[in-house]
This record gives C-alpha cells, structure tokens and sequence, in this order.
C-alpha cells in the first residue's frame, strides 16, 4: 500500500464497532471480565490487551497501532506531549553515571531537560555541532548510551547526516533517538534508516489543527521492551478524547503535508528574492548548505522555516515586522492549518549559521498569493526601500 492509501486504513478495526468509519471515542477506566481467569489472561500482556484505562483504551490504542505502521517499528507509545515523549524515551535509556550526546540545534526545552533534569539524575549532557560527524564520533565516550537528533534542527534548520550518525552509533554500541516532529514519518522515516527509537509531537502536523497535545515515539524491536516497561513503571496515560482527535488529523496528513510543501517551497522562494532578507533557512531551497543531503532522504519537506535578516537589523524591527502581518499568527505551536511568524530565541554551544535576527515562519494552508501579498506590504512597511539598495528590490 501506498502512504496515502495506508493513512486512510491504518488503526480502524470497522468490525469491531460495527461498521463506523471512525470508531467512537472508548473512555475507560476499569474494563470488566466474566471471570478471574478471563482478567488473569489479560492481565499477561497489559499493553496488548483490553486490561486497564491506564494501559490504554480502544482509541489509545488504535492510535498506537497507526502510528507503528506508519514510522515501521516494531511499537509505539503514546504520551501527553512530544516533550513528555522524549523526555520518557530518554529516561528509559539512561542510568546515573551514563553520558548522552544531544545535537547542539535541539529544541529548546529538550536542551532544558538535559541540562536540569538529566544532570539531576546523574547524567551527564554533552552538545555536538549538527553539522560535523567526526566530531561526533570523537565525542563519544565509554559511558555513552544515547545519541539525540534533531534533523531539521529547531530555528535554524541544519540538517544531519542521519546515515552517518547511525553508523558511528553502531560501531559502539549506542542508542539512537530522533525527534522528528519537523518531517512525520510522511517526509522521513528515521528507523528505516538505522535509528533506534523515533520521537515526535503529535501535537504539531499528526494532529494538525491546534487543538491537541500529545507526543509519540515509536521503537525497534531492540528498545521496545525498555521502552514499554519505563513507560508502564512511570504510570504515563493520555486521554482517548485527544487520541481521537489525533487519529482525525493522520487521515489527512498526506494532503496537508503535500500542501504545506508546496505553499512552503513557493513563499520560501519569493522571500529569497526579497533584498530586506539575507537568508532563507529551508532545506528545500536549492541555495540551502543542506540541499543535497535533505534531497538524498526527505522525500519532501514541511511548512516551518525561518528568515534571517542582515546584521544590524534590530529585534525591534523584526517584532515590528512580524507584528505587522495581518494572515500571521502569533504563537509557538506549529503544525497546524494556520500560518504563524514568531521571532527565533535559541541558545548554541557552538558557533551557528545564523548571524543576523531570525523569524521563523509557519505557511499554512492559506492561498499563498494571499500569504506573500500579506509578506509584501510588511516588507514595504516595516524596511523602507530608501534604507537598502540591493539590486533587484522592487515594490510587487
Ligand atoms: C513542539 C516540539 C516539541 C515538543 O512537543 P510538545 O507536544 O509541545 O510537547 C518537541 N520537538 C520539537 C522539534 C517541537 O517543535
């Protein structure tokens, strides 16, 4: 089956809720048996079986079972949010005295989690340049377990060389784990590529219409039962409500994702010829350091991007620009239908690409002759066109 055809099928079980398209939101704490031994039966694999709210209802787990499909793993877990995900996948990994390397462009409260949390426990962080894999591979210590992607990177968008970073994992033994809330296994499948455990936030394009939180991570046969168990012993539960919504939204997921590519691709491109612009950070650019690469594994790419204006430009300015746009939401949950602009905060060990301030750009799924029309006039509002000279600026 081809992914369109699977997003359609995959998790429905029309049988068992007599022929309904979508099966019903199943609420549940307490599942009742016609027997001890009926319960003791089902008790022996709580994660598979109908047992306890807890372990999931019918709609949990419908959810779980779509996504395994759809990522190729051998299970899926899900949690209140992609930040819970990662944060559960990391936790199960990991013992005091153990070191992780995290890519140094990771999302933000990722970053927060390693630094406070996991040092907490007695795990020592490390962050690598996204960008250097022989410095990766020098960085790896004995005590190593886990290697963290994030590919695109969060706001400046530099991709890895997942290849690489498996094959340097293996070599010695280490987990690796991807968040990949930026491309769905609809652009990229990272456990076809090697990685061990595959993490994103459902709350971003699976659900993709701002109004759920959850997080999914999805494992190979090698990490599931770790997985599974940590999972169980931390009590974690979601609500079927959200899973519904969820399973709404993945049905989609084709048609929007293939749209945002394409309404992405057509405003990154116009904003690339704009002079008040100095880089537009996307990988699907043809300009992008990481085209060759992202066109080797993406099979496309999704609708968050960023814009960096020239050094000098002030942070004022941008929020000036930014709150100049009428079709742009204000707000950090991409992923959605709507278009969003925020201004870029991220913090480097490391020296980054980006010079200059950074907006980062949601297009969603609005005409994009509307969206540049709407980009063009806070362009003209916001930087004057007596305040550059740039061959080729013109008032459109
Ligand atoms: C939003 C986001 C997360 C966290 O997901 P939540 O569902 O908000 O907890 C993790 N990684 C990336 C790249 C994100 O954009």
């Amino acid at each position: 089956m081809k992914t369109h055809t699977e997003l359609v099928h995959l998790g429905r079980d029309d049988e068992q809720f007599s022929g309904l398209v979508n099966a019903p939101v199943c609420r549940a704490s307490t599942y009742l048996f016609p027997t001890v031994s009926a319960l003791k039966d089902a008790q022996r694999d709580k994660q598979e079986n109908l047992y306890y709210g807890r372990f999931g209802t019918q709609t949990v787990k419908q959810l779980q079972s779509a996504c395994r499909a759809l990522d190729g793993g051998h299970g899926a877990m899900i949690y209140p949010s992609g930040l819970a995900a990662i944060a559960r996948v990391l936790g199960a990994l990991l013992s005091p005295g153990d070191h992780i390397l995290v890519v140094d462009t990771v999302y933000g409260p990722v970053r927060d989690f390693c630094e406070n949390e996991l040092k907490r426990l007695g795990v020592t962080a490390t962050f690598y340049a996204p960008d250097d894999p022989d410095a990766l591979a020098a960085a790896i210590r004995d005590e190593t377990k886990v290697i963290f992607c994030e590919s695109p990177g969060t706001m400046t968008f530099e991709l890895q060389d997942i290849r690489r970073v498996v094959a340097i994992a293996a070599g010695r033994g280490v987990a690796t784990v991807i968040d990949n809330t930026w491309a769905t296994p609809y652009f990229f499948r990272p456990l076809d590529h090697g990685i061990d455990i595959t993490v994103q936030s459902a709350s971003k394009y699976l659900g993709g219409h701002s109004d759920v939180m959850l997080g999914v991570a999805v494992s190979n046969e090698r990490f599931w039962p770790v997985l599974q168990k940590s999972t169980a012993l931390y009590g974690n539960s979601v609500s079927p409500d959200d899973c519904y919504l969820a399973l709404r939204g993945l049905r989609t997921l084709g048609v929007r994702l293939d749209r945002h590519f394409e309404s992405t691709l057509k405003v990154a491109r116009w904003l690339e010829t704009r002079p008040e612009i100095s880089v537009v950070h996307y990988p699907a650019l043809e300009s992008s350091p990481d085209h060759a690469l992202w066109r080797c594994d993406f099979s496309g790419a999704s609708g968050l991007f960023a814009i960096e204006f020239p050094v000098g430009v002030s942070d004022a300015q941008t929020e000036a620009f930014a709150d100049g746009l009428e079709l742009f939401g204000i707000g950090v949950s991409w992923g959605g239908f709507e278009s969003l602009a925020i201004p870029g905060h991220f913090r480097r060990n490391g020296p980054s690409r980006v010079k200059g301030p950074v907006l980062r750009l949601h297009i969603g799924l609005e005409d994009t002759s509307d969206l540049i029309g709407d980009l063009a006039r806070a362009l003209e509002a916001h930087f004057p066109a007596d305040s550059h000279s740039a061959p080729g600026y013109e008032l459109s």
